[in-house]
């Protein structure tokens, strides 16, 4: 039974990587019909950051991304918050000390920092290990009677794992292949500290052993943790989970990590969702606020790092999980194109419902006082859509539908205009007169035989009133513009817009 786990630390909001693995892992156990777990790994308190839990529980849930177990819904190997679990690390730690494969350390941070001082001046990097342990205050050196006292008196200590000697480390991770590491090089990491707490190591193995999990699929700033964590596992006799470490999302240039100062600066979100740092009072932006839908964010996310074996790119959830495998994930940092990301969208909006879409708009709309019946709403999205990538920007690009032009756009006067366009205004709106009734059909029929009795050329004629009408020469069919705002307003705005030419 595959047992898979996401296991976030509540430090602040999650970015996007953070969701990506996220869905891996549910797409992951989907798939093989497994268990996908939320485990919250809050034993450093230092860096608890208040709403961060709530944030994640959010965003993962406005991405459609469902656990079978964990913090929110229970099950069988909770508690699934690690700082409720205190006890079981303890028991877990003693056991260690007492098979000899971690020792109490007694070195201040003060006496640290002088090591390390120490070590630079000779050019050297400080590293509690194999190579300096039996030289420094801790178990291995002092006698048990020593280390009894420190204990008794209440002294501040740490209890380091203690690195086999002279091992390699060999690790097969699905997505990277064979790792190989000589235990020289991976020092004696702090296990355990004196506030009665774990460190991420040791409550990390702990858990991932006692809840049964079968593959840890995470990001790839954990793969140089993966030596100590295979030593642990070795440590404690326990069979290990298979490891997936997933690659970076990359800068849009390519060059570095994605981080959150990118997004501001470039002027696009990392955040599934918008965070207000607690502290700072600070606002990040969203994907959600954004406009994107949730489906085309998550469709968009699940290509950055995987493809399905074949050039699809628009996959439902369930397509996702029909194709998902941890081979097809690669090895190199995938780049995180925003404009690639808004043409999600864009497809996702094109292929949504038009009732949904039409509600959409007329609630955006209502946001700027703008109120309109849910058929009008209807009539301008199925015209408006096709040009947008988002529900919002259909709202910015349809005002002329709400209210005239305050102003024309010059240069497509200056290159659409010529000395007959006054002359073709007033024939028009003479025309537009006589008409009993007014539909983008018969105005289309008025127009295209006034443009072949006077034989004009169409570009002209077509973008004069357009311009009147909308202020510039884009925008959807001119006809249906003016069947919207009706006959009376059509005639007004060309005695307006006339004037400009
Ligand atoms: N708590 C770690 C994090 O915040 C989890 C790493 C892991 O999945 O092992 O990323």
């Amino acid at each position: 039974m595959v047992r898979v786990r996401f296991a976030p630390s509540p430090t602040g909001p999650l970015h996007i990587g953070g969701v990506r693995t996220a869905l891996y892992n549910y797409l992951f156990a989907k798939k093989n019909n497994g268990v996908f777990i939320l485990r919250i790994e809050d034993t450093d308190q230092n860096r608890f950051v208040p709403g961060a839990e709530e944030y994640i529980l959010e965003s993962l849930e406005w991405c459609g991304i469902k656990f079978d177990e964990g913090v929110h819904v229970g099950g069988k190997y909770g508690p699934y918050k690690q700082s409720l679990r205190a006890n079981i690390y303890a028991e877990y730690i003693n056991i260690l000390i007492k098979n000899d494969k971690a020792y109490y350390a007694f070195e201040t941070s003060e006496e640290l920092n002088a090591l390390r001082k120490d070590y630079e001046s000779r050019g050297e990097t400080f590293q509690y290990g194999i190579n300096n342990r039996t030289k420094l205050k801790n178990s291995l050196t002092l006698s048990s009677s020593e280390v009894g006292d420190l204990l008794n008196s209440g002294n501040p200590y740490v209890i380091r794992f203690k690195v086999p000697e002279n091992k390699e480390v060999i690790i097969n991770d699905i997505i990277r292949g064979e790792v190989r590491v000589k235990s020289e090089i991976i020092d004696d990491k702090i296990l355990f500290k004196s506030d009665g707490l774990p460190t991420y190591h040791l409550a990390n193995i702990v858990d991932d052993h006692l809840m049964d999990i079968t593959h840890v699929i995470r990001g790839e700033e954990w793969l140089p943790s993966l030596p100590l964590h295979v030593l642990l596992y070795e440590a404690f006799e326990w069979e290990m989970p298979e490891f997936a470490h997933l690659p970076l999302i990359l800068r849009p240039d390519g060059n570095g990590k994605l981080s959150k100062r990118d997004g501001d600066r470039l002027g696009f979100s990392v955040y599934p969702i918008t965070w207000k740092d607690p502290k700072s009072g600070e606002i990040y932006r969203g994907f959600r606020e954004d406009g994107y839908y949730p489906e085309a964010f998550v469709n968009m996310l699940a290509l950055l790092g995987w493809n399905p074996g074949d050039d699809r790119e628009i996959m439902s959830m369930q397509e996702m999980i029909e194709a998902f495998d941890l081979r097809h994930v690669h090895k190199a940092g995938a780049r995180f194109d925003p404009i690639k990301a808004q043409w999600f969208n864009h497809v996702y909006l094109q292929a949504r419902d038009i009732k949904l879409v039409a509600e959409e708009f007329k609630n955006e709309l209502s946001k700027l006082g703008i109120d309109i019946t849910i058929e009008k709403a209807e009539y301008i999205s199925e015209m408006m859509r096709e040009r947008a990538n988002f529900v919002k920007e259909m709202v910015t690009e349809s005002m002329f539908f709400f209210k005239a032009p305050e102003e024309l756009d010059a240069k497509a006067i200056k290159k659409w205009g010529t000395e007959k366009s006054v002359e073709w205004i007033n024939d028009i709106i003479e025309k537009f007169e006589e008409m009993p009734t007014f539909e983008s059909s018969t105005i289309d029929e008025v127009m295209n035989t006034y443009v072949k009795e006077r034989e004009l050329k169409a570009g002209n004629f077509y973008n004069t009133i357009r311009i009147c009408i909308v202020g510039t020469s884009k925008g959807p069919h001119l006809s249906k513009i003016m069947q919207y705002i009706g006959k009376e307003e059509t005639i007004s705005r060309l005695e307006k817009g006339k004037k400009y030419f």
